[in-house]
């Protein structure tokens, strides 16, 4: 069985829950949402998901190496303490390697704000991750309007909700797209749902645990 190092021991780019991999790659994100579990835990399932600095590529590939042959893994999930699509170049680096040394044998998701186009102005980011390889794409929406989208994710960016609007309508067309949004006191969930259904793509709510996602 695989064991997690204890969350006190050290930070840790790669880490599982049940049958998922996950990679996390960068603490940095373009969003502050008030609910983030980076404001009231260090990690989740006993590890420690505050990096001390970013990994590198390499390091990146590394930790993946020792543990991606330990299971008959589901699915390789881009998603920690922070937005992937920060470090796009890194996303992309190891979703080749994924691809080169373990073919199609495992699917990779990508769990996104949806901001990838806006964090990386100059990129053509979902033809970029369909080339190597990625299969879906989670994209956490979080509100039905953008007023209450700044009052909640406290985004960098002016006009984020709208962008991520268009991420979507972007990725369906070549990834299978999932959307998300936490059941916040302050969020219309069905108007959320509403977006997806008219978008065609799949939509699951979260439960809001406080001090959880
Ligand atoms: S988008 Fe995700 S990682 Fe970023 S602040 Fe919100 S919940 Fe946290």
């Amino acid at each position: 069985m695989v064991k997690p190092v204890s969350a006190k021991k050290r930070s840790s780019i790669v880490y599982w829950l049940g049958n998922n991999l996950y990679l996390n790659i960068t603490n940095k994100c373009s969003n502050n949402c008030y609910f983030c579990i980076r404001n009231f835990k260090n990690g989740v399932g006993g590890f420690n998901l505050k990096l001390s600095k970013e990994p590198s590529v390499n390091k990146v590939i590394s930790e993946l190496q020792n543990v991606i042959n330990l299971k008959n893994w589901r699915e390789i999930v881009f998603c920690g303490f922070g937005e992937p699509m920060e470090r796009l170049d890194c996303v992309l680096e190891v979703c080749r390697w994924i691809r080169h040394y373990y073919g199609k044998n495992v699917s990779i998701r990508i769990d996104t704000n949806g901001q990838g186009y806006l964090i990386n102005r100059d990129r053509d980011v979902i033809k970029e991750l369909k080339e190597v390889g990625v299969d879906k794409i989670s994209v956490s929406l979080n509100a039905h309007d953008g007023e209450t989208y700044n009052q909640i994710c406290r985004p960098t960016f002016d006009n984020a909700f709208e962008s991520v609007l268009d991420f979507i309508e972007k990725a369906k067309d070549m990834f299978k797209v999932e959307v998300t949004a936490v059941a916040l006191p302050e969020v219309d969930i069905s108007k959320i749902e509403e977006i997806a259904k008219k978008m065609n793509v799949q939509f699951r709510a979260r439960e809001y645990i406080q001090g959880f996602w």
